[in-house]
């Protein structure tokens, strides 16, 4: 392992029912609350109803900032910022998928930034500080509620990046599996994609000696494949949701990666994609990934042997190990498509013509991946593969 700190100062609040943890939360931060939530999904889940009920309760000052887009755009950010500053707000409460989350957490930093929060996200400049910032997730996928992560897209530059601070960890987060009840069934699976992409993420790097950390990957692993026909077929069953909560939560809260450094190539692959064309990131994921791996697939066969006989019951008697690595890659893919995930570029229409732009797009910072460092060349090879 290498050496390593771990801080996570996230409350995380789970359960049933744990909506009213609203009432003892939040009057720590202050009375002014920016309210942040997406295209409406919880206004005809009842959710929004339920919020502002509570909020009512403790006497709270609400300002709205509706309509965070799926890959929530830095225009967004802006005019959430613009809202903090105007109505002095205290803590931004942030309630919906990802998106809304990543987005929170843009405000809540950018408003105590003097400059253009886009700086932040490419990194030439650092924060000093933010705005406490709650959440309430009602979907399974990013690990946002527990992670100091937000991605956010430039629609100008056509460009979207995942930045991280000290000052992006939300104070609290609330996690009710029956609030995801309503998902549907198409992000469900994205969601499940998402989180199964940052637990391999975590699984492929090159540092020794980390066998608890290769076996909770594989638990989760195990986990999402087990739950997830069922999920598909029983969308409102609270185990089943609950599983798959927590195990996106669990997927990216850092837990995983302590004493080692994770790849993270094909999310910054994927991200490329979907600055160009705004699709779904774990759509994108599901189409990439398995190409990442075969692309890789000789740095560290005996890595892609134990995931396939681990993770996916691979039977290796009678294989050559590089057979029983590829046949791993397969299950995967096979996995994925049973549940109804997309598994080329073309799916979304998507053909050769913007390679080249994607490729510049995800090596502007030069490059990347910590299990293989890919080049230009890659990068394409990749696209390629997955059209
Ligand atoms: P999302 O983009 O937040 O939401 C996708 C869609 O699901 C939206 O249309 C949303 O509708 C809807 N939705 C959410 N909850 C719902 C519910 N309970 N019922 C019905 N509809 C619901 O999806 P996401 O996968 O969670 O987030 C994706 C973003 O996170 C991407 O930009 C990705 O790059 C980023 N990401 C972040 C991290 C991180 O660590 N921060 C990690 C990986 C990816 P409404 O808009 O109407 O609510
Ligand atoms: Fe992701």
């Amino acid at each position: 392992m290498r050496s390593f700190q771990f801080y996570n100062p996230t409350r995380l609040i789970f359960g049933k029912g744990q909506l009213q943890a609203l009432q003892t939360e939040v009057p720590k931060y202050g009375k002014r609350i920016l309210l942040v939530y997406g295209g409406g999904s919880i206004k005809r889940s009842g959710l929004y109803d339920q919020v502002i009920s509570q909020l009512n309760e403790i006497g709270a000052e609400v300002t709205e900032l509706a309509g965070v887009e799926p890959n929530p755009r830095l225009s967004t950010v802006h005019k959430g910022v613009e809202l903090c500053r105007t109505h002095n707000i205290d803590l931004v409460l942030a309630v919906g998928g990802g998106s809304v989350l990543d987005c929170g957490k843009a405000i809540a930093v950018g408003a105590k930034y003097d400059g253009d929060m886009w700086d932040v996200v490419v990194r030439e400049a650092t924060p000093e500080g933010g705005l406490p910032l709650g959440t309430i997730l009602t979907m399974a996928a990013t690990g946002s509620e527990m992670n100091n992560g937000s991605v956010i897209t430039n629609q100008d530059t056509q460009e979207k990046w995942a930045w991280f601070s000290e000052y992006s960890f939300p104070a609290f987060s609330i996690l009710d599996p029956e609030y995801t009840y309503t998902v549907p069934l198409d992000q469900t699976v994205y969601g499940m994609v998402d989180m199964m992409s940052h637990v391999f993420e975590h699984y492929f790097h090159l540092d020794t000696n980390t066998p608890v950390q290769l076996g909770f990957c594989e638990t989760i692993l195990r986990t999402v494949i087990d739950t997830a026909p069922r999920l598909i077929k029983d969308p409102e069953n609270y185990e089943l949701r609950e599983t798959i909560l927590y195990c996106g939560t669990m997927a990216l809260n850092d837990v995983l990666n302590m004493g080692l450094a994770g790849d993270w190539a094909s999310h910054n692959i994927e991200h490329a994609v979907s600055a160009v064309y705004d699709i779904p990131h774990g759509g994108g994921l599901a189409i990439l990934f398995p190409h990442w791996m075969k692309h890789n697939l000789d740095v560290d066969v005996d890595r892609f042997k134990r995931m396939a006989i681990n993770v996916f019951d691979i039977n290796p008697t009678g294989k050559s190990d590089k057979q029983v690595a590829e046949e791993g890659i397969e299950a995967l893919r096979t996995f994925w498509t049973s549940i109804g995930a997309p598994s080329r570029l073309a799916d979304y229409d998507i053909d050769d013509s913007q390679i080249d732009v994607m490729a510049d797009k995800a090596m502007r910072f030069g490059p990347f991946g910590f299990f293989k460092n890919l080049q230009r060349e890659d990068v394409v090879q990749i696209y390629q593969a997955a059209l």
